[in-house]
């Protein structure tokens, strides 16, 4: 979560507008919400073996906001593709 008004780096409270300078910062906080949606449905399509759509959704996760549990998440659905196409193309070899 944001933990600072990124106008004016004071402390942000639950309040959508900023209590120093008045920013309304409630679009950034429904990017955050967004982007907090799409981290979690892409871990959940990782538990159960989705790995293009899970990778799809941490990379829209990632482009509206940095995260480190969308990257491992992307990082570890694009390993398990290719341990699959690696599988693929060994079966097809044999
Ligand atoms: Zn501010």
């Amino acid at each position: 979560m944001m933990e600072r008004c990124p106008v004016c780096r004071a402390r942000f409270k639950q309040d959508p507008v900023c209590s120093r300078c008045g920013a309304d910062l409630s679009s950034l906080l429904a990017i955050e919400t967004e982007a907090a949606a799409l981290e979690r449905q892409a871990v959940v399509l990782l538990g159960v073996g989705q790995w293009i759509e899970a990778r799809q959704a941490a990379d829209r996760a990632l482009a509206l906001q940095h995260s480190p549990l969308a990257l491992a998440v992307r990082e570890f659905a694009r390993r398990e593709l290719l341990d699959r196409e690696t599988g693929l193309i060994e079966r097809l070899l044999q």
